[in-house]
Formats: C-alpha cells, sequence, structure tokens
C-alpha cells in the first residue's frame, strides 16, 4: 500500500477562507440591499451597456409602470432622456469616473430630481429623489421673501416706492455717482385734498390719488423715482441732473398736468399740488439736508403760492422757526386777552343804513403788534386752537352785538376745523343764551373750504344752525372750485362774492362779466347778494348798477374796535351821501 499524504491544511483553510469570504460578501450585498431598499432615494445600477443590473423597490415601481424590466437598458422606460441632459451627467461621470450631482426636470413626468451618480469601472449607481414639491415650497419661500422686501419698501395704496425706498435711493444718488449730475428731491402735496377726501368719501378718494400718481410718473423719465409718502404726500427724486431749471422745469410740467381734472367714479374733481423743490449744491448736501429743504419749500409753497411751486432758499428756514414761533404764542394768546374783534360794516344799499357787521378776529402779539388772520388763522387750524378761538369770538361777538340797535346783525366766521369737532351747535347755542341775541341777529360765513356736496354730516350741522334761527352766509364766493354746486347743495341766505372779483371793477370785462352773473345768480335762487372788498366809487356805482344788496370795504369803513361802533356807522351814512 501505498499511501501518499499530503498536507492540504493550507487548502482547507482557504477554502474556509474562500466560504467566509463569500459569506460576508453575501452578508454586506444583503446588508447593502436592504440598505438600499430602505433608503427615500430610488437607486438603480447599471451597467456600461445603461442595462439596469439592479433597482431598489421604489426605482422599479417606476420602472415597471413604465415597462422595463431588470436586464434592459434603461432608456427603453425613457426614450426621450437618451440624448437628454440625465444621459449626458452620466457619460461625463463614466468618462471621468468622478461621481455627478445634478437637478433635471423628467419631462416625461413632469417632475424634478436631484441626481447623485457614482461610478464605477463596470458601471453606475444612481440614486434620485423627487423634489417637485420642495422646488414650489422654495419658490414660495423667495416670492414670499421678495413681497415682503417690497412691501417693506412699497405703499399699498399706490404701489410706490415709500419713504424709505426713496431715502435709500436719494443716499445712493448723492454718494454713489457724483459725475453723473446732481439730483433734485421735489416735495408734492395735494391742495384741499382733506376737503376732496370728506367730500368724495375714502375709496373714490384712494381711486383719486392712485389716478395722480399715475398722471405723475407719466410726466416722468425713468431714471426719476416717485414715491407715495401716505395721505397726499408725495416725493420725487430727479436726478442726474445738469441744472437746476430742470428742476423747476419738471415742477411746470405737473402743475400743467393737474390742470386737466380727474374722472372719479363719473365725478369731475380738480385738485392741484403745492410743490417744494430742494436740488443738491454739489458741495456734500446730506439726504436730511434735501428732505428737509424741499419740505421747507413746500411749507412755503402752501402757504404763499397754493397750486404752484417753490425752490428752497436757506432764508425759508427762517420764516418757517417764525411760524412755528407763532404756532407756540398763540396758544397763550386767548388767556392773556390777546386776542380781540375787530367791526367792519355791511351797508344795504336800498336804504344806505348799515345792516350788519362782520366780526374779523385781532391779534395784538406783544413784540410783533397787531398780526393778521390771514396769518394765524391757518396755523390756528392746523394746531386745533381754532376751536377755543372760534368759540370765543362766537361769545364775544354775540354779547358785542346785543347792545347795538336791534336792526344791526353781527357776522362771525366759521371754520371747516369747528364743524370737523363735535359742538359746534351747542357753541352756538350757548353763545346766544349767554348774551341774549336774538338769533336772526346771528349771521355765520363759511366758505367753499367746507365740504357739503354728498356730506350729510355738514349740511346737518348747517340744518340744525338754521333751525336755531341763524342766518347763513356763503363767504368769498367764486374762489372755490365747486362754486355753481355747492351753491345749490344748501339753501345759503346769503352770497358774499369774493374780493377778488371786486378789485377788478369796473376796468376788466372778466370780473363785470363774473360780478354780473353771481348777482343774476343771486336774484335767482333768493339769496342776499354782497360785494366785498370795495375800495373806490367807481367800484360801488358799478356794483349798485348789477343790482347788489349790500357792500363791505375800506371805501365805507375799516375794520374797527367794539368802542368805535358809532362813529362807523356815522362813517358809512357821510360816504353813502357823499357817493349818491
Ligand atoms: P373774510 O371773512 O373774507 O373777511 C374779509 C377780509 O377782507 C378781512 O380781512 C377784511 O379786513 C378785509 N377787507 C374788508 N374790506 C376790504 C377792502 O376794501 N380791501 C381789502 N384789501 N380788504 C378788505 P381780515 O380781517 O384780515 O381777515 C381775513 C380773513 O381771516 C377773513 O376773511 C376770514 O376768512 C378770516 N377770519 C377773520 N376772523 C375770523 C374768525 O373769527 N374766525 C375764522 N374762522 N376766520 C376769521
Ligand atoms: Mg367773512
Ligand atoms: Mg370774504
Amino acid at each position: 500500500m501505498i499511501s501518499v499524504v499530503r498536507d492540504v491544511t493550507a487548502a482547507k483553510r482557504a477554502e474556509e477562507d474562500a466560504k467566509q469570504a463569500r459569506l460576508a460578501a453575501e452578508a454586506s450585498a444583503s446588508r447593502l440591499a436592504s440598505v438600499l431598499e430602505s433608503t427615500t432615494d430610488s437607486v438603480v445600477m447599471l451597467d456600461l451597456e445603461w442595462q439596469v443590473t439592479y433597482a431598489n423597490q421604489r426605482a422599479l415601481s417606476v420602472l415597471e409602470a413604465r415597462g422595463l424590466r431588470l436586464g434592459e437598458s434603461l432608456w427603453k422606460a425613457f426614450p426621450e432622456e437618451e440624448n437628454g441632459v440625465f444621459a449626458q451627467h452620466y457619460r461625463r461621470a463614466l468618462q471621468e469616473q468622478t461621481p455627478v450631482s445634478f437637478e433635471a426636470y423628467l419631462t416625461s413626468h413632469g417632475i424634478w430630481l436631484e441626481v447623485h451618480a457614482y461610478p464605477a469601472p463596470d458601471g453606475l449607481s444612481i440614486f434620485f429623489r423627487d423634489m417637485t414639491e420642495q422646488r414650489a415650497v422654495e419658490r414660495e419661500r423667495v416670492a414670499a421673501q421678495q413681497q415682503i422686501a417690497h412691501l417693506a419698501r412699497h405703499d399699498g395704496l399706490t404701489g410706490l416706492p415709500n419713504r424709505l425706498f426713496f431715502r435709500e435711493r436719494l443716499q445712493r444718488s448723492l454718494t454713489e455717482h457724483p459725475q453723473d449730475g446732481r439730483c433734485a428731491v421735489l416735495s408734492l402735496d395735494l391742495d384741499g385734498f382733506t376737503a376732496s377726501n370728506d367730500a368724495l368719501g375714502h375709496a373714490s378718494a384712494d381711486k383719486l390719488l392712485r389716478q395722480f400718481a399715475e398722471r405723475l410718473q407719466s410726466k416722468l423719465r425713468s431714471t426719476d423715482i416717485l414715491a407715495h409718502f401716505g395721505g397726499d404726500e408725495f416725493a420725487i427724486l430727479q436726478g442726474p441732473i445738469r441744472q437746476a431749471q430742470h428742476a423747476t422745469r419738471l415742477a411746470r410740467r405737473i402743475v400743467e398736468a393737474l390742470a386737466q381734472p380727474f374722472d372719479v367714479d363719473g365725478h369731475q374733481v380738480s385738485i392741484a399740488a403745492s410743490i417744494g423743490i430742494a436740488v443738491d449744491s454739489g458741495e456734500g448736501t446730506t439726504t436730511d439736508e434735501l428732505i428737509r429743504g424741499a419740505a421747507v419749500a413746500l411749507y412755503t409753497a402752501k402757504t404763499d403760492r397754493r397750486g404752484s411751486y417753490v425752490v428752497f432758499e436757506p432764508g425759508m428756514q427762517k420764516v418757517l422757526r417764525a411760524r412755528q414761533a407763532i404756532k407756540a404764542a398763540l396758544q397763550q394768546a386767548l388767556p392773556r386777552g390777546e386776542l380781540e374783534l375787530h367791526y367792519q360794516p355791511l351797508v344795504r344799499l336800498s336804504s344806505g343804513e348799515v345792516s350788519c357787521f362782520e366780526a374779523l378776529l385781532r391779534w395784538q402779539h406783544p413784540q410783533r403788534g397787531s398780526i393778521s388772520p390771514a396769518e394765524f388763522i391757518p396755523v390756528a387750524e392746523e394746531s386745533g386752537l381754532i376751536l377755543s378761538i372760534g368759540k370765543w369770538a362766537l361769545e364775544e361777538a354775540c354779547r358785542t352785538a346785543a347792545s347795538w340797535p336791534g336792526h344791526i346783525s353781527v357776522a362771525v366766521n366759521l371754520s371747516p376745523a369747528q364743524f370737523k369737532a363735535d359742538g359746534l351747535v351747542e357753541a352756538v347755542k350757548a353763545a346766544l343764551r349767554a348774551s341774549g341775541l336774538q338769533p336772526g341777529r346771528l349771521q355765520l360765513e363759511i366758505t367753499e373750504s367746507l365740504p357739503l356736496e354728498k356730506n350729510g354730516r355738514n349740511l346737518a350741522i348747517l340744518q340744525q344752525l338754521r333751525c336755531l334761527g341763524v342766518r347763513i352766509a356763503m363767504d368769498d364766493f367764486g374762489t372755490g372750485h365747486s362754486s355753481l354746486s355747492y351753491l345749490q347743495s344748501f339753501p345759503f341766505d346769503k352770497i358774499k362774492l369774493d374780493q377778488c372779483f371786486v378789485r377788478g371793477l369796473p376796468g376788466s370785462p372778466e370780473a363785470q362779466a363774473i360780478v354780473r352773473a353771481v348777482a343774476g345768480l343771486g336774484a335767482t335762487l333768493r339769496m342776499t347778494t354782497v360785494a366785498e372788498g370795495i375800495e373806490t366809487e367807481d367800484q360801488l356805482t358799478a356794483l349798485r348798477a348789477m343790482g347788489y344788496d349790500e357792500v363791505q370795504g375800506y371805501l365805507f369803513c375799516r375794520p374797527v374796535p367794539a368802542g368805535q361802533i358809532g362813529a362807523a356807522i356815522s362813517a358809512c351814512r357821510r360816504q353813502i351821501a357823499a357817493a349818491t
């Protein structure tokens, strides 16, 4: 017996090792498979022929739905992609043997996929997931962010840039490209917008603002910025401009553009704007200086040149300060007894006798002397002081008039602010009661700045006043914009033609035509007609010929203190006698 003994330990060990390795590989493959199955991604493995060698369940369901089985080319399921974006990325990964990641739109499914592809020498493992929803969320988030950013810098009503945006852009144009030219700030404010707002109602007033903004925009160049600061406040950043005149030219274009009325819900609405202009001096002007300068110029425009424009000059600051000083001093005027009423007679032409005295406020300022109501009434209206001042004027006028001959009335001017606040009717009642003046001897003068049309509240107040027995006069007739329709909205007892028309007499044909028309209107509507501001005998003759009932003016008598009423009556008699 020949026996061959061979040590197979190594072989056995190798076999055992191989078995262990196989088992380990199988374990790791199954571990990998279970990982691939449990991942939220879809996984596909391809060989170099694009054939699908493996697909996890998630991916398989997609492939099978397109009629593809394992071992077939991926492009059988997605023929339209064979030369598309996906294929390009995969080819690159294989050629360069580097992983690629990308997002692409899968047209056949209408979805966005995020893809990671890992190459190996024998094929490609592709991990992908549907990003469509995240993309939509992301898009919404970006849109929301953009909208918030827009809202923070724009005004909701007009969609125009707001104050914040305006300041940023102004700052930028002042600092960034000074060599392009200088810039100008135009500050705008609508004249009488509050009245239009009251008359039209808020919704229509908003429409008016939008139309106004559109019309402004149409007058600007693409480099100009129109901003809405809220309410009736607008601003324009103009620039770059080479000369300061370019700013005034723009302002003129705007003023001209506003000559055409607006059509708001079928109503023709005329609106004017006052404009303040500040031009960059080119010597390091700051944002604040320009904005403040334009505001000061606007303030000046509103007081001196309504409906027009004013260019800022350093001296204006002083005027503004003076006005603020008036405001402060006016607070003390009433308690310190610095206010006084003067009385100016109205003469009835048929009898040549004084029929009424108009009470006109006078302020004796301790330093400045007498200040005109034209100067301090707007300040009083702005600060709300007009309420106490107006109440005082009513009481004082009634008290004084109670001592006059019974056929002479007293006229008191009312401010729209007194209608806006509560208690006007009560105040009138109280003044009549305290003085014992007969209601028929009190006349109240209102102007067209008091909104009546479509304003039930103001009409109701007038009616209540009328019910007390008081008479209502329309003052400064012809200076507002709604004259004729205004007269029809309430049965006034009296129309006072504004002085500016009398001033044109007897020379100006236009003034003559208007003055005559108002006389006719008064006769038709059975309202007493009064002409104000008569200074010459020629004017008196013309007015008498046109049939005016009453006249008032320096020709007869200037406003006088209460103590000189008797003398004023005599002076009027003398004047009338001399003139006839
Ligand atoms: P108004 O009510 O139209 O008063 C007439 C103004 O014309 C008065 O100015 C009067 O002095 C002036 N005047 C009268 N005759 C002539 C004339 O022949 N020539 C010229 N150039 N002027 C004449 P005044 O007193 O300066 O008052 C200005 C305005 O201030 C008044 O205009 C009125 O709107 C307002 N005002 C005066 N007193 C009061 C008041 O107690 N309350 C309110 N709310 N406003 C008042
Ligand atoms: Mg008056
Ligand atoms: Mg007047």
